[in-house]
């Protein structure tokens, strides 16, 4: 398979919600062989014309919000090796976290395509705190909102460009 493009990030900024959109009526794959701690969903998804697989990280503990930040990093050193591209999610109703930050350590080393995206953008006045995650040191970060859909053009522009 080629095209992959994985989804990560902490738990709650929305990246359920955004690859549920990308996928719209596709069906997502779930991987079984993963178990009971963890999940990932595959989905496929397309943007002016070039086809990609799209890879939802959950990792969570079923039942549970909590998931441990080891088991975060493990699915960001998975979607390293598995990816083309990454698009890693933070959320500027929080700003940013510890959690953000070692993940932007880990993704910081990587010779692939990073793409920071600050969801939660619902409105024009929530631009401005986006600003904020210029301080991960990531270079250029895309606006969105997962649950309007505004930015994702933009978003999904960049992305085809670098598969
Ligand atoms: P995940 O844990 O990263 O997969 O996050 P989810 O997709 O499950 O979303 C976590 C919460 O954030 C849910 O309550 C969503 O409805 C909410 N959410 C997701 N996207 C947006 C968005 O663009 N704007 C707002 N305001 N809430 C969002
Ligand atoms: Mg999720």
């Amino acid at each position: 398979m080629s095209n992959i493009v994985a989804i990560v990030g902490r738990p709650n900024v929305g990246k359920s919600t955004f690859f549920n959109r990308l996928i719209q009526k596709r069906e997502a794959i779930v991987d079984a062989v993963s178990g009971v701690t963890r999940d990932r969903h595959y989905g496929k998804s397309d943007w002016n014309g070039k086809e990609f697989s799209l890879i939802d990280t959950g990792g969570y503990v079923v039942g549970s919000d909590d998931i441990f930040e080891a088991e975060i990093d493990r699915q960001v050193e998975l979607a390293i090796e598995e990816a083309d591209a990454i698009m890693f999610m933070v959320d500027v109703e929080s700003g940013i976290t510890g959690m953000d930050e070692e993940v932007a350590n880990l993704l910081r080393r990587v010779n692939k395509p990073v793409f920071l995206v600050v969801n939660k953008v619902d409105a024009a006045n929530r631009l401005h705190d986006a600003a904020e995650f210029y301080s991960l040191g990531l270079g250029e970060y895309y606006p969105i909102s997962g649950i309007n859909g505004s930015g994702s053009g933009e978003l999904l522009d960049a992305l085809v460009a670098a598969l």
